[in-house]
């Protein structure tokens, strides 16, 4: 039996997910990286990843989507190696606004890119993992934020509460699969260098807000990274369950 480990980053491909790609990389897994539509950003990170001696593939993938969770996972399956790692990744967020002008379009589409491919991914990954289920075991790491402890007023209410639903995800789940093997846990980012904040409409808004952080910066997508692939790693084996904030303090 091959008995490489391979990782699977949704949303691998920019971002936190693309420092995440590097480090799983660096350490010799083989890296699944997933993304939704911006496929030069796959290549480009799979070219210098496999330029580096690392292993990896691109898949795209729509994971808030069940038909595309199942391409995802079947891809997997036909690699070499098995499933060791998931990191729950991929999200979206979009223009900030208040309440008032929500609707249920933009409160659904937030929900099923958040919220329900987690649980997808979740529940494949746990079918292969499960020691119940003749699976090797595994960790699953879900990439909240510290919105979910904010809520996120006068900008996003509904990401916040997104990311509160995977804080629920993750401590009942990793109560459900600690006997078979798999531990579950999350990290909570908060305003970290990428390019999600422009997606909300403000680029700039980890400079605007950095003097409120206590450590008086914004954070890196590669620390990040350290803290996600610490929890997915022996190194963490008694936790589960767990949160990890990297908010700079705030
Ligand atoms: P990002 O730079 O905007 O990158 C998002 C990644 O997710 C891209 O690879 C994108 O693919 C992919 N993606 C989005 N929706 C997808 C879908 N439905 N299916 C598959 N892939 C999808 O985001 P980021 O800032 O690195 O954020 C990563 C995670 O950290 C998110 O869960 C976010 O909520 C969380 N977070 C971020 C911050 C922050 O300050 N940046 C703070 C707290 C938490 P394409 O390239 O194809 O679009």
């Amino acid at each position: 039996m091959d008995d490489s480990k391979i990782v699977l980053v949704t949303g691998g491909s920019r971002g936190i997910g693309a420092a995440t790609s590097k480090l799983f990389a660096a350490k010799g897994y083989t890296v699944c990286i997933n993304f939704k539509s911006n496929l030069e950003a796959a290549e480009v990170l799979t070219h210098e990843i496999n330029t580096l001696g690392g292993r990896c593939f691109a898949v795209q993938a729509d994971v808030s989507q069940e038909a595309g969770v199942m391409r995802l996972f079947k891809r997997i399956d036909d690699e070499q190696g098995y499933l060791s790692v998931l990191v729950n990744n991929a999200g979206i967020l979009r223009q900030q606004s208040r309440l008032e002008e929500l609707t249920a379009e933009r409160i659904n589409s937030i929900l099923t890119n958040n919220v329900t491919s987690y649980f997808l991914c979740c529940r494949e990954a746990v079918k292969r993992m499960s020691t119940h289920r003749g699976g090797q075991g595994g960790t699953i790491v879900n990439v909240s934020s510290g919105a979910s402890r904010t809520g996120s007023p006068d900008e996003y209410i509904d990401y916040a509460a997104s990311k509160g639903a995977i804080d629920t995800l993750t401590r009942g789940l990793s109560l459900e699969v600690a006997a078979e093997g798999i531990r579950v846990n999350c990290v909570r980012p908060g305003l970290i260098n990428t390019d999600m904040h422009a997606d909300g409409g403000e680029p700039e808004r980890v400079e605007r807000l950095k003097s409120i952080i206590p450590l008086q910066r914004g954070g890196e997508p590669e620390e990040v990274a350290e803290a996600i692939y610490w929890l997915s790693s022996d190194k963490s084996s008694f936790s589960t369950g767990n949160f990890l904030d990297l908010c700079g303090g705030l």
